[in-house]
């Protein structure tokens, strides 16, 4: 006698057992595709305080230590953290992949994120439990155990590292990887969820600092690269396997280029290094000196890059997520804007 079920379907006689594991297949939800080898993806390595809300948790460890620190994670284990400036962005990111997934099944050229923290190993238990309950696809997880996270982001093939803690992310740049200090908006501004939308400053971010060094330069030559070229570079990447499949309107990337240049004097020598390098943004603006957050509240974007605390600040206030990239002269007066900061004092 057959099983109930498996009477007369074609060709699974003998083999009833393909088709039992068919039909469990179709119920488990297919949302968990196998991660890109680093070589191939585009590593965003991710930090945990990033990533979630610990003010509470960093507090506790900061006034009680570090096992009060463990046994509250301990005690809300079940707890899922709320999410991090970091986490609309990884959202975004994981909606990218959904798309490139549907049109290119067989390609690992996909976001990989890879959460890094130097947390309790006991920690690792509630992390691992946010993430679940957010549906989260983050399968590679870093725990560096106090240790300088820079080897682990090389050995990742890290294309952008974002983390709260400043002087792990100065450590990064110096070492020539991408990488920003995030911060939590003042306010919660809605972002798109079906398009990822990065902004970017130019000087010091995109390219080098020369131009706050050197006043005057020949537009038709072109800047040095910035610590965040590479990244640009691997979201056009992404940008031009949508656009070969006639996608170009709807793409799910958009690159902002935001610049405090004007457009006039010295717009073009940006604009004309970007055409160089054969990378481009969807959109520039030259603001001419004009603050850039009430245009960041226009645009939404998930994350905004720059190297001087004023626009980070500025855009903050106005309820955009920004990173701070800690490259070039602007650096020099950074310190008194530190010290404005003591919640990042360790
Ligand atoms: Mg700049």
């Amino acid at each position: 006698m057959e099983p109930p079920g498996t009477a007369g379907a074609p060709g699974a006689a003998g083999r009833p057992w393909d088709e039992a594991k068919a039909f469990y297949d179709n119920l488990t939800p297919k949302k968990k595709p196998k991660s890109p080898k680093p070589e191939n993806a585009i590593t965003i390595a991710v930090s945990s305080r990033a990533l979630f809300r610990m003010e509470e948790e960093q507090k506790i460890y900061n006034e009680q230590g570090v096992e009060a620190y463990v046994k509250y994670q301990l005690d809300h284990e079940n707890e899922p953290f709320l999410p991090g400036a970091a986490f609309p962005f990884v959202k975004a990111l994981e909606a990218v992949n959904t798309q490139l997934r549907e049109l290119y099944p067989d390609s690992e050229e996909l976001f990989d994120i890879v959460l890094m923290t130097n947390n309790h190993a006991q920690v690792g238990v509630r992390l691992i439990n946010s993430i679940n309950h957010y549906d989260l696809f983050i399968e590679r997880f870093c725990m560096t155990g106090g240790n300088s996270p820079i080897g682990y982001l090389k050995a990742y093939h890290t294309n952008l590292y974002l983390s709260s803690d400043a002087e792990k992310v100065s450590g990064a740049i110096e070492e020539g990887i991408a990488a920003a200090t995030i911060f939590s908006p003042s306010k919660d501004l809605e972002v798109s969820e079906k398009q990822l939308r990065v902004a970017f400053d130019g000087d010091a971010v995109l390219f080098s600092d020369e131009s706050e060094q050197i006043v005057k330069a020949h537009e038709n030559n072109p800047l040095a690269q910035g610590p965040l070229k590479g990244f640009l570079e691997a979201l056009g990447k992404l940008q031009k396997k949508f656009y070969s499949k006639g996608l170009r309107m709807e793409c799910p990337i958009r690159t902002y280029l935001v610049t405090a240049r004007s457009a006039a004097s010295s717009g073009a020598r940006a604009l004309k290094t970007l055409r160089s390098w054969g990378l481009e943004t969807d959109e520039a603006l030259f603001l001419a000196g004009a603050p850039k957050g009430p245009l960041l509240k226009k645009i939404r974007p998930h994350i905004f890059f720059d190297d001087q605390m004023f626009h980070v600040e500025g855009a903050k206030e106005m309820g955009t997520v920004a990173a701070h990239v800690p490259y070039g002269v602007a650096q020099k007066h950074k310190r008194p804007l530190q010290e404005k900061q003591p919640q990042n004092s360790k």
